[in-house]
């Protein structure tokens, strides 16, 4: 049995932020519960989504789902990790539902709650500010901290030799475009892929469209640099505007979210080609469909989310691919250090860098 312990997080107060630096108490690990030192966590697009209160997260909360450190203390039950091993954190599943069943937690019928709410199970230990209950568990994690509470389910341990800060974003940036590429879709050689949207999703999809093998790789993105950039990880052929990209294509994957775009990347299907929405969406959001298009040519449209893989299984897929040099993750990375946060977040969301990942350690 652990005692409390007191941890420096990153805190959003209210819809719209800043983030600010305060010092809260940890519970120690419930049932299941696998407490970490976080050395890294990369910022994703969703936190974003999160911190401006577009998803319904508990305010104050700590945000951060793309944690990575060592195992320091157990809860009850835990036993395939061990205090001392580097993991990765994924996103929460319930680990019994018939998707979690099927190796597809990104279709957990419970993923809105268990990553959204940071609902807790009775027995969990959360965040506190004196007596206030602050947000947490949040992708079953909130590692914008020191120290993250996760669970056995979303822990990946991987070797202890890996640079940990490179590979944070492989719980979830990563994964998601990679996933979809090589677990989603399977892409084979020799076929054609476009990739709309040249952030950390979209150009995870384009270097494991290389290692898949396709012939035309695709992308589009308004960022001259970015394009550069996709070119040197595998794109074969860029574009500014859709008008720019020369279909058809057997898979077109969008990340950019941007509903306008998906009614020209139909058309721009070959005959039993996929179309694959792989952004966030807000709701409400609709694109002009003509059915006909759809059935006329055996074209497919179909969701995806967190790249439609099992990250037990995947993310040590993805660790061999880095090792062998196919997934060049300091391409996409800049390190921050933790205290900067603000700035890695607008360089984000400014589009100066592809990843921004937080180092806690100073
Ligand atoms: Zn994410
Ligand atoms: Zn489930």
């Amino acid at each position: 049995m652990t005692d409390a312990i007191a941890i420096q997080a990153a805190i959003i107060e209210q819809p719209g932020g800043p983030f600010h630096f305060a010092q809260v108490r940890m519970d120690p690990p419930g049932p299941g519960q696998v407490r970490m030192r976080i050395v890294a966590c990369g910022v994703c697009h969703t936190d974003m989504v999160m911190r401006d209160g577009g998803l319904p997260v508990p305010f104050p909360c700590v945000l951060g789902h793309e944690g990575a450190g060592i195992v320091e203390a157990l809860g009850q039950g835990v036993a395939s990790v061990a205090p001392g091993d580097a993991v990765l954190l994924s996103f929460a599943s319930c680990g019994a539902c018939p998707a979690c069943d099927d190796h597809q937690p990104g279709y957990c019928a419970e993923f809105f709650p268990r990553n959204f709410l940071g609902g807790q199970s009775p027995g969990e230990g959360g965040l506190w500010r004196a007596d206030e209950q602050i947000g947490s568990n949040i992708f079953g994690q909130s590692s914008f901290a020191t120290y993250a509470l996760a669970h056995e389910g979303n822990v990946v341990k991987v070797d202890a030799d890996l640079p940990l800060a490179m590979l944070a974003p492989l719980g979830c940036g990563i994964q998601t475009g990679a996933g979809t590429v090589l677990k989603t879709l399977q892409v084979q050689a020799g076929q054609s892929i476009a990739v709309l949207g040249a952030g950390a999703v979209g150009l995870s999809a384009i270097m494991a469209a290389r290692i898949a093998g396709a012939s035309r790789i695709a992308l589009l993105d308004r960022h001259a640099h970015r394009l550069e950039l996709g070119r040197s990880l595998g794109a074969t052929e860029t574009a500014c505007a859709m008008d720019a990209l020369a279909g058809p294509f057997d898979y077109i994957i969008d990340t950019t979210g941007a509903p306008a775009l998906l009614a020209q990347a139909v058309d721009l299907l070959a005959a039993r080609g996929t179309l694959a929405l792989a952004a966030a969406y807000p709701d409400g959001q609709t694109f002009p469909l003509e059915p006909a298009s759809v059935m006329s040519r055996g074209r497919r449209i179909i969701g995806v989310v967190e790249g439609g893989i099992d990250p037990k299984r995947f993310i040590p897929e993805l660790v061999a691919y880095y090792r062998a040099g196919q997934l060049p993750l300091e391409k996409l990375v800049q390190i921050y250090p933790f205290g900067e946060i603000e700035q890695a977040v607008h360089a984000s969301e400014s589009g100066a860098v592809i990843k921004p990942v937080l180092l806690m350690e100073s």
